[in-house]
């Protein structure tokens, strides 16, 4: 008997592993390693979720009717141009199996989320990562990666696990220099964090070219992670090739009515804001007068950084130890990094006591 050969490239992934969530021997565990919503969810995400188990014999609405007609409204845009998926990590995976195939290459940042290479990889292409400048995407390095084989660029904005972000004028320079018919990406997954005016999500460039997609989530700030929604925001024709390709019922029910619910609750999506936005302060605070390094963060984590890898992660498993779970971001390439989700008050407050035992008496 021989086993099948998979395509090309499949081989060379190495799987995604996902933050911690269980300590043995720790009473109650702070679960600080996925940059999950430090709220939860909306109630009303909740109960409209609830509502939606009642009939889980029915298949769910293949095109996501409501849900992209609300997300339309919100963002002023035309609801045909949006696909939906399970998570935002559904549509990569979509545009690179849309685009991409052996001999062709993608191009993204260093330190840039994870999923792009797996994707890519997955479809026989290959990954150009371009160096950053203190840790943030470069657009002059991402420009020189490019080559007549590159099909798709892929930026975070803000990245993944940097926490770092590049204004909507570099983006739009980035666009400016690419050749014509390379797609790009921009990854906007913690863009509901943000609220610096320099910021823009990329929906004005998008709207007005053929050749630039921007990915959303419900799975950050609106705390839905568990059910997999995620969007896309497309030319036409981008949306029209990943409706030919994507499941039929790619989204469930129950996740179409929390999204559409959660939409509907801004009140929530703001309190979630300026939560993370005072916590990350105070994380960022209380490490710095324990002489960690953070980088400035504009997403719902902190990156803090050690002196070498041996000693990050002897806090993870320290921390780990005290119920507070963090997350090593080694194969990002960042080995004397580690990444700390921003929580709860009260998961805060359980990193930060766990802070001096995790941190103290080194040999
Ligand atoms: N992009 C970035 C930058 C992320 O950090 C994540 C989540 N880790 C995703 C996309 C994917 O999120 P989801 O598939 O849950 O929408």
């Amino acid at each position: 008997m021989t086993a099948p050969t998979p395509r090309p490239g499949i081989l060379d992934i190495t799987p995604y592993k996902g933050g911690a969530s269980k300590s043995a021997g720790a009473a109650r565990v702070w679960k600080l390693s996925s940059n999950e919503s430090a709220l939860g969810a909306s109630p009303k995400a909740i109960a409209a979720h609830e509502a939606a188990s009642a009939e889980l014999e029915r298949y769910p609405d293949g095109g996501a009717s409501d849900l992209r007609a609300s997300l339309a409204a919100l963002n002023g845009i035309d609801a045909e141009r949006i696909v939906c998926g399970a998570g935002s990590d559904e549509i990569l995976q979509l545009l690179c199996q849309a685009y991409l195939g052996p001999g062709d290459a993608i191009v993204q940042s260093e330190h840039g989320f994870l999923v792009y290479a797996i994707a890519a990889t997955a479809c026989g292409a290959r990954v150009i990562k371009a160096p950053e400048r203190e840790l943030t995407t470069d657009v002059d390095a991402l420009l020189a990666a490019v080559d007549d084989t590159t099909r798709i660029v892929f930026v975070a904005n803000p990245n993944n696990p940097t926490g770092t972000w590049v204004s909507s004028a570099e983006i739009a320079r980035l666009r400016a220099g690419l050749p014509d018919g390379v797609l790009l990406v921009i990854d906007a997954a913690y863009a509901e964090y943000m609220d610096d005016p320099a910021y823009d999500v990329g929906i004005d460039l998008a709207r007005d070219r053929d050749d630039v997609v921007v990915t959303r989530t419900f799975s950050k700030i609106y705390g839905l992670g568990a059910l997999r929604l995620g969007w896309g925001y497309c030319p036409a024709a981008v949306a029209d090739v990943l409706n030919r390709i994507r499941g039929p019922f790619n989204v469930t029910a129950p996740a179409l009515a929390a999204g559409l619910a959660a939409v509907g609750d801004q009140t929530f999506v703001a309190r979630n804001r300026a939560h993370n936005t005072a916590e990350r302060a105070r994380i960022a605070t209380a490490l710095a007068e324990r002489q960690i390094a953070t980088t400035p963060s504009a997403g719902n984590f902190v990156l803090a950084h050690f002196p070498d890898a041996d000693r990050a992660a002897s806090v993870i498993s320290r921390l780990a130890a005290r119920g507070v779970l963090v997350r090593g971001v080694a194969a990002y390439g960042l080995p004397a990094a580690v990444r700390i989700s921003i929580g709860s008050t009260e998961a805060n407050d359980a990193l930060i006591a766990a802070l001096d035992g995790a941190l103290g008496d080194h040999e």
